[in-house]
């Protein structure tokens, strides 16, 4: 089978297309036939070796995927031919097949495509932890996704709204917008004017309970201020350091809570996966999808990720 393999850390060019020995499925493992992976910003930061955890030389990157079961380890609870989508791999989701824990896969319900279903994985766990897990948020609270065009964003939209909060969401581009307020916010600004979170406190009708960060480095001083007595930040991306004035928290009781994935207790996986499960058969969560390039391209889907606007999710097609 072929996948991106990366011998070497650096720019995107490091990530070569080639022929590499399929995978077995051990006992309760299972090999799925990949339609469709998800790109992350992360996988940018480990390819390029800028980042906390770095795997081993060589490797096949990628978190996020979905397909059919091609094969099953003994004692794992799926059949062949089975729709599925996955958070996390054993082997590296760029690629036509990946080995999985039978935990690491979730059947994909109709009617959502495969190319949706590899948007599931990274983004909407995230922002599901992030707001319920780690930022207690509740119906009736006004949320700010501050981000809300990109996977994690656009996830962030829809469970934010299905949870009965009032949602602004921002976006750097007027396509932007008109996919934010499509996915359920009730109002939509431009994160690039310099004016903006005047203007979502008077579309919320008030400072916000929550904001949603995915730019912390950018707009978390500023985001203390838009915050109602008792709100809360939650930090999902940041590229850099950024100064904060505490006065701003004390004068309204409010916290600034950092999540990373990678720390949600296996408890807490498998109930932000029952939430979401609820959402996909009801209909209120529908992953956006705007990019499908081809798997050989992954070099230029790491150069657009970081370089242009987003309007949903990018894939890969293997
Ligand atoms: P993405 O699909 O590439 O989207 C990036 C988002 O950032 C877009 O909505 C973009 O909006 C927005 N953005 C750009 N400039 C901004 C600004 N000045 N203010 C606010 N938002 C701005 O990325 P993603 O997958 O949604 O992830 C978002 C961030 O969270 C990334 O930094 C990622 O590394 C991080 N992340 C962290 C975790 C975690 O566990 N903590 C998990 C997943 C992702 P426009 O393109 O419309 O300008």
């Amino acid at each position: 089978m072929k996948a991106i393999r990366v011998e070497k850390f650096g720019e995107p060019e490091v990530l070569k297309l080639q022929e590499v020995a399929d995978p077995v499925a051990g006992p309760g493992q299972v090999v799925v036939r990949v339609r469709a992976v998800g790109v992350n910003p992360v996988e940018t930061y480990i390819r390029s070796g800028n980042y906390a955890m770095l795997p081993a030389l060589p490797f096949t990157p990628g978190v996020d995927g979905a397909g059919e079961v091609d094969s099953v380890g003994a004692g794992a609870p799926f059949a062949k031919g089975e729709r599925v989508f996955f958070g996390g791999t054993l082997s590296g989701a760029y690629a036509e097949k990946v080995l999985c824990e039978a935990s690491q896969l979730h059947r994909l319900p109709q009617p959502l495509s495969f190319a949706q279903g590899a948007a599931l994985g990274i983004p909407y766990a995230t922002a599901w932890c992030a707001m319920f897990q780690r930022a207690h948020l509740s119906a009736g609270e006004k949320v700010l996704v501050h981000g809300a065009t990109g996977g994690v964003g656009i996830a962030a939209v829809q469970l934010a709204r299905a949870a009965g909060c009032t949602v602004v969401g921002t976006a750097g581009s007027e396509e932007g917008r008109k996919v934010v307020l499509a996915q359920g916010a009730h109002h939509a600004v431009d994160h690039g004017a310099a004016d903006h979170l005047e203007a979502a406190m008077d579309l919320a009708g008030g400072p916000f309970d929550l904001v949603v960060e995915m730019l912390a480095n950018v707009n978390l001083g500023k985001d203390l201020t838009a915050l109602a007595r008792f709100g809360r930040v939650v930090v999902i991306g940041s590229r850099g350091p950024v100064e904060v004035n505490p006065r701003d928290l004390m004068a309204r009781d409010a916290s600034i809570i950092g999540m990373i994935l990678w720390n949600a207790s296996d408890k807490e996986k498998a109930a932000l996966w029952a939430g979401i499960g609820a959402g996909l058969e009801a209909g209120t969560l529908r992953p956006v999808v705007y990019k499908e390039l081809p798997l050989a391209e992954a070099a230029r889907a790491h150069r657009e990720i970081l370089g242009t606007k987003a309007a949903g999710k990018m894939v890969l097609v293997p």
